[in-house]
């Protein structure tokens, strides 16, 4: 890697403005021409930059452009931050908002998916574009914050729904906000009694680590438990700088996650994504997820195919150390929210007995207790664990908890037909609270 003296344009910054988030800021690669002579790009790269620019962005941080390695075309890092060509394909089977969270939107700037937490879009603007972003139809199109406006219309929706309680802070990247307008979001949230937690997703400690000052962290820690989720795809981005900015963070007892999006000819390699982990535990970030990449327009060449992620999950687990294996997700089309995809361990089941099998092959029997599982209930069939009856779950937990005896799409043929013929109530029987 080159030190960043060594690249012509940057020989004369200075070492207090490289390390000051405003500089990178303010000094961010927008031109593909300054582009070219940083990366060395070739005539035809030059040539698919452009053809991508007329679809979404670029703006690289001094910083990551260092990171890049100079005239080699298939450079992780280039291939996440410098448009290719391939951007501007858009195939049938992608869409423009592949996880529908304009559709799942009550007010401006959150998704409300899941029951009990909301994700929160401060601002569209982040660092650095990544080329594989999933939320690029508002990403990067302007360098725009959201209005106080916008910002308190949000809090005002989680204010009002007591159900939630963990909000997720995203964008954009929320940490290119200056720290006043971070604390007065944060400050607003932690007012509200119901929210318990509140998480922060940036990806500043990879693009801009220069951003995590000991001052975001001390305020931020006005406000726990508050985490902060990042995104490394490859290990090459573990730096001393990206270490330095984790530190700061955790060192403010905010515990760090990561994000990694499954990406062609960057990580999908099991080795590629073995030295990752392993790099993320050293400077203490749990990894969290692996996003198989979504269905977003002009990705085409980034994914991978599901055989390559459950190969990578194969070889984690068991293998190494729990902590460093991530949950592998599918985020489902349409917005269903995320899918866990992991290889087979159940192998079978037989009265009392599980069959299950290891990460080397062995395959063990374990016995299951032999008892009377109403023994769990007590005369009016409560729970003598939490007093209830389980039957407050939505979904495949409601079936399990026996609150409905199936979950079934309603515009089916078969449903029409019972319309028809005025017998709705066996449609009704199927799913009604017991
Ligand atoms: C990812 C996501 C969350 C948070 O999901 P967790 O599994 O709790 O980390 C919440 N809301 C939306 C819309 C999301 O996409
Ligand atoms: S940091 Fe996140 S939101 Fe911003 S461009 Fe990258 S993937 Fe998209």
């Amino acid at each position: 890697m080159r030190h960043w003296k060594e690249i012509p344009l940057f020989k004369d910054v200075t070492e207090e403005e490289w390390n000051d988030w405003r500089w990178q800021w303010g000094n961010r690669i927008e031109d593909v021409e300054v582009l070219a002579q940083v990366a060395g790009l070739s005539e035809e790269a030059v040539e698919g930059v452009k053809l991508a620019l007329s679809r979404v962005r670029m703006a690289i941080t001094p910083y990551y452009a260092s990171l890049i390695e100079y005239g080699n075309q298939s450079c992780p890092i280039r291939l996440q931050a410098v448009p290719r060509a391939q951007e501007a394909t858009v195939l049938p089977w992608e869409a423009f908002d592949p996880l529908a969270e304009d559709e799942d939107s009550p007010v401006p700037g959150i998704t409300h998916r899941y029951p009990d937490r909301v994700l929160f879009l401060v601002t569209e603007q982040c660092s650095m574009y990544c080329r594989h972003c999933t939320r690029r139809r508002v990403v990067g199109v302007t360098d725009r914050v959201a209005s106080t406006e916008k910002i308190d219309m949000g809090i005002e929706y989680v204010k009002s729904n007591k159900q939630i309680r963990d909000v997720l802070i995203s964008g954009g990247d929320p940490l290119t906000l200056s720290d006043d307008r971070i604390e007065y979001v944060v400050s607003r949230l932690r007012e509200i009694p119901h929210v318990e937690i509140i998480r922060i997703g940036s990806r500043a400690p990879v693009v801009m680590p220069q951003r995590i000052t000991k001052e975001l962290a001390s305020m931020l820690a006005k406000y726990h438990p508050v985490y902060l989720n990042t995104h490394f795809n490859h290990p090459r981005e573990v730096t001393p700088e990206s270490a330095r900015a984790c530190a700061i963070l955790a060192d403010a007892g905010i515990p760090l996650g990561n994000q990694s999006v499954l990406l062609r000819g960057i990580n999908n390699c099991p080795r590629v994504m073995k030295e990752l982990v392993h790099g993320l535990l050293k400077i203490r970030v749990r990894p969290y997820y692996i996003y198989q990449c979504d269905l977003t327009w002009g990705l085409e060449h980034f994914r991978t195919t599901v055989a390559e992620g459950l190969e990578i999950m194969e070889y984690l687990r068991g293998h190494t150390t729990g902590l460093a294996v991530p949950t592998y997700v599918i985020d489902a089309p349409g917005g269903g929210g995320k899918i866990p995809i992991a290889p087979n361990y159940l192998v079978s089941f037989g009265s009392n007995t599980v069959v299950v099998r290891n990460y080397e092959g062995v395959i063990s029997a374990y016995r299951e207790p032999e008892y009377d599982l109403s023994d769990n209930r007590d005369e009016d069939g409560k729970c003598k664990l939490c007093g209830g009856d389980h039957k407050d779950a939505v979904g495949v937990a409601g079936l399990i908890g026996g609150k409905q005896v199936s979950l079934a799409p309603r515009d089916t043929e078969r449903f029409k037909r019972r319309r028809v013929h005025g017998q709705e109530g066996l449609d009704e029987d199927a799913s009604r609270d017991k």
